[in-house]
């Protein structure tokens, strides 16, 4: 069989760019990569400038991509935060913890960049304004339109026959609404724009939410301020069983906010706060994409996409990676981007378009079913390895080492647990040994 080579564009250098252009240029496309920043990693590129506007509601606003707070140490063992073929060692880059700080992360994919020779194919500091489909002769194409953002104010549009969204998912903020929030006099930001703690000195401060930042931000804060108060939406009952946090006060969830600086839960109780920290969650966003409707996002739900990946009527040649949360990051945007890659060369195939959107549709149906809201179509959470095995499958790999799973399932277990060093006191050696898995996750 020949294998077709195409002209790809990929929009983003953070892990799931570099690898989908490691995995499209081995299969022999033509690999252009536009990255916004100055520097590879994404969320993993920590820069301390915040934005203009601390909760990120202004479109206008000058955005700040990473979420990255200066004391971020992963929540996943090393071990599942390397490609398949190129481990997150522990030798070599500085921090040789389990669990080691972002900037080891950082070095980690940018020497996997140098490693590749993928810098050559990117193009920093160009951010891409406008992705379009346009019909060039007899073939369909896109028209990428990009700027320059290192002050030289360059712009230009380049057609290439494929494009693939890898932009990342946590820069634009969700935030928590409650009548008297416009008013309410104190400091309020999302997560997305707190990086250290010291300006939090002294204060009373309440932080919304119950997700992993939402955590990590309290115990970040919580030796310098003066209180750390947490409202989540579980009720009273519900807020006994949920994680405890050591010297934080748990709330439900704010009912109003008033001039004074007094907020009230809804279960009654008050404090009269400084701060308001929205840990609510991010939106996906495509700015730059436009499709006449064929991909939207609806309640947090990008869609269609067939298996979270290719919309059924621009496939193959518009693709998404790692849209899926919840998930084990690396391996999963490896395994997408090798599909999309083979599907590009026409080495593997794709169901017909009605056979992709009924896919979608069942999805959608068994989502309805479960009761699940929309904004879960990509919550992978218990089924993620249902989702990685269904891709091995696809690309005729051998089946993927069984301690993947299962220490993949004892991490999620341990965030959901009180215990809050986990990651210091987790013996992951002897964990594989007593799996019976020996050192082969090295
Ligand atoms: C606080 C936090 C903690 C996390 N902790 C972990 C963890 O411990 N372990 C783990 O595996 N995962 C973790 N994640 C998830 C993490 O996002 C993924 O691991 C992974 O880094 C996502 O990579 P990405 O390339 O998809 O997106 P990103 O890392 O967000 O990269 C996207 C890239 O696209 C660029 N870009 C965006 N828009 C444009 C445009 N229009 N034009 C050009 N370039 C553009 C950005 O500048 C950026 O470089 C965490 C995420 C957050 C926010």
């Amino acid at each position: 069989m020949t294998k077709l080579h195409v002209k790809v564009a990929v929009i983003g250098a953070g892990m799931s760019g570099l690898v989908a252009a490691r995995e499209l240029r081995r299969e022999g496309h033509q690999v252009v990569v536009f990255e916004s920043s100055n520097d590879v990693g994404g969320t993993w590129l920590y820069n301390p400038r915040v934005e203009s506007d601390p909760l990120g509601s202004d479109p206008d606003r000058e955005v700040v991509h990473a979420s990255t707070y200066r004391s971020l140490r992963v929540n996943l063992p090393r071990q599942l935060m390397g490609f398949s073929d190129y481990p997150f060692l522990e030798k070599g880059c500085g921090d040789p913890r389990t669990f080691p700080g972002h900037e080891e992360v950082f070095r980690f994919l940018r020497r996997f960049a140098e490693d590749f020779g993928l810098i050559e194919l990117i193009r920093f500091e160009h951010e891409v304004v406008r992705v379009e489909h346009a019909v060039h002769g007899r073939r369909d194409k896109w028209a990428v339109e990009w700027r320059t953002c290192n002050g030289e104010e360059a712009a230009g549009v380049d057609v290439f026959e494929a494009v693939v969204v890898c932009n990342g998912k946590y820069t634009q903020p969700k935030i928590a609404e409650f009548p008297g929030r416009l008013t309410w006099p104190g400091e309020q930001l999302h997560g997305h724009n707190y990086r250290i703690p010291e300006p939090y000195k002294d204060k009373i401060v309440v932080i919304i939410g119950k997700g992993i930042s939402a955590i990590e931000i309290a115990k970040d804060i919580l030796p310098f301020a003066r209180e750390v108060h947490q409202a989540t939406r579980e009720t009273n009952a519900q807020i006994v069983k949920l994680r405890k946090l050591d010297g934080v006060f748990p709330h439900t969830m704010i009912e109003c906010a008033e001039e004074d600086g007094k907020l009230v839960f809804q279960d009654g109780s008050f404090v009269y706060a400084d701060v308001v920290i929205h840990c609510t969650g991010y939106n996906y966003h495509f700015p730059f994409l436009k499709t006449k409707g064929f991909v939207t996002v609806d309640n947090n739900c990008v869609g269609p996409l067939y298996k979270h990946v290719f919309p059924p009527s621009l496939a193959p040649w518009l693709s998404f990676i790692d849209i899926p949360f919840l998930t084990v990051h690396a391996y999963l945007s490896e395994l997408q981007s090798k599909w999309v890659a083979k599907v590009l060369s026409g080495e593997l195939a794709l169901p017909s378009e009605e056979e992709m959107m009924s896919s979608v549709q069942e999805h959608y149906q068994r989502m309805e079913e479960l009761r699940w809201p929309k904004h879960h179509a990509h919550k992978l959470e218990m089924e993620k390895f249902e989702y990685e095995k269904w891709l091995v499958g696809q690309l005729g790999l051998p089946p993927f080492e069984q301690w993947r799973e299962k220490m993949g399932s004892a991490v999620f277990k341990f965030l959901q647990s009180s215990d809050q060093n986990w990651r210091d006191t987790w013996d992951i050696e002897k964990w594989m040994q007593e799996e019976g898995f020996g050192k082969q996750a090295h």
